[in-house]
């Protein structure tokens, strides 16, 4: 039997013609840009994520560059991530004009590792009138940029001390974690912002791209605003913006689909648990480790496996859906090769993303699906023996 990695044909089924209808609308109000379905996506969500404000724009990507941005990063600026992760983190982080500074991720949940965060801090940087600046070069760090990787939030609890004992304001990459906590508070609403993808594959997609940036803080929600739309109001410009709105007919879309959010959730944390069952006895697997404060929506399954390319080869045969997320760390690209790092630098990275796969977790695969994908696996190492 063939199990899909992601069928979103199978999410949608239930509420088509409700997102007919807000095609319908769309077509004969004729509001395309913005207008008033934005305004209430944006309330909603702001309310899902528990923040004063929430500001639509056209990707996660983009809502990246205009948090980093707008919580001051400024040109030259480092700005501390991972290499494990989508690129578009480090992409946005050099499209807002700064430069990626990677630190390496525990080798359990792939985020981070906040103790290389504050011993890095501690060793290279000190505080001046210009902010906290690198000792070597005075390079400024413009922001700390956690990235809540496949559906867990990062430890925000060691990561804000860190931040808020020198200053720094955290963006979160939580374009993986719509709807994850981190001891009861929703991803976005810890940090100084939080951005957030629509992407058709995250567990809140959109039908096209969209994106939203969530803020407790007036004034950059307002310099996101200025910044989604040319940097200016009306035809006033006091700086150099982009053209980064959200489609009226993508929120009207969103709205349907935020409100069947956590229902999506529980089917995925299901069938997690499905799987930590199954392999809880295979040691050739391990599965995903969720911290105690962290409650996960697992935008992707992502186990250990032994023999890694064997496995992938072996499911891929049997059109078990898989993939790699992700096969090359960031700092190894060609594109980064300016950055001056080299193979070595990140071993929990490198190690980690030579023994990943993903395997299929969306809320809406069958328990023969769920059975079918988990004695394949079994069976790819009975029969290596
Ligand atoms: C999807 C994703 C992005 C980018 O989102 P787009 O909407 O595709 O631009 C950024 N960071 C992470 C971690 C992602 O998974």
């Amino acid at each position: 039997m063939a199990v899909p990695l992601l069928d979103i044909t199978r999410q949608h089924q239930p509420i088509i013609e409700d997102l007919r209808s807000v095609f319908n609308k769309a077509l004969e109000t004729s509001r395309f840009i913005k207008g008033p379905e934005m305004e209430q996506l944006e309330k909603e969500f702001a309310a899902y994520c528990g923040t004063e404000r929430a500001i639509g724009c056209a990707s996660g990507t983009d809502a990246l560059i205009l948090a980093l941005m707008a919580v001051g990063v400024r040109p030259g600026d480092f700005v501390l991530t991972t290499p494990f992760t989508f690129f578009a983190s480090a992409g946005a982080v050099v499209r807002a004009g700064g430069t990626p500074l990677f630190l390496d991720i525990l080798p359990d949940t792939y985020n981070i590792d906040p103790e290389l965060l504050s011993e890095w801090l501690t060793d290279n940087c000190m505080v001046t009138n210009r902010g906290v600046v690198h000792k070597g070069n005075g390079t400024r760090i413009g922001a700390v940029m956690p990235v809540h990787l496949f559906g867990q939030l990062a430890d925000m609890d060691r990561i804000m001390s860190i931040c808020n004992d020198w200053q720094i304001p955290v963006v979160e990459d939580a374009c993986q974690a719509v709807g994850a906590k981190w001891s009861d508070k929703k991803a976005g609403s810890l940090g100084t912002a939080g951005c957030f993808s629509f992407f058709p594959s995250k567990n809140l997609g959109a039908l096209g791209d969209g994106g939203m940036v969530t803020t407790d803080d007036p004034e950059i929600a307002e310099r996101i605003v200025s910044l989604r739309e040319h940097g200016g109001r009306g035809y006033i410009h006091e700086e150099v913006g982009f053209n980064s709105r959200l489609d009226a007919i993508q929120a009207g879309f969103l709205r349907i689909k935020l409100a069947h959010l956590e229902s999506w959730h529980k089917g995925r944390r299901r069938n997690a648990r499905f799987y930590e069952k199954a392999f809880r006895s295979l040691g050739n697997v391990t599965t995903p480790l969720i911290r105690k404060e962290a409650w996960s929506i697992y935008n992707q399954y992502t186990i250990k496996a032994a023999d890694r390319d064997g496995l992938l080869n072996y499911l891929r045969e049997r059109s078990i859906g898989c993939a790699i997320y992700y096969p090359l760390p960031l700092h190894l690209q060609k594109c980064f090769e300016c950055l001056g790092y080299s193979d070595g630098d990140f071993p929990v990275s490198e190690a980690v993303s030579k023994e990943v796969i993903s395997i299929p977790v969306f809320g809406e695969l069958s328990e023969e699906e769920l059975t079918e994908v988990a004695s394949t696996i079994k069976e790819f190492y009975a029969d290596k023996g």
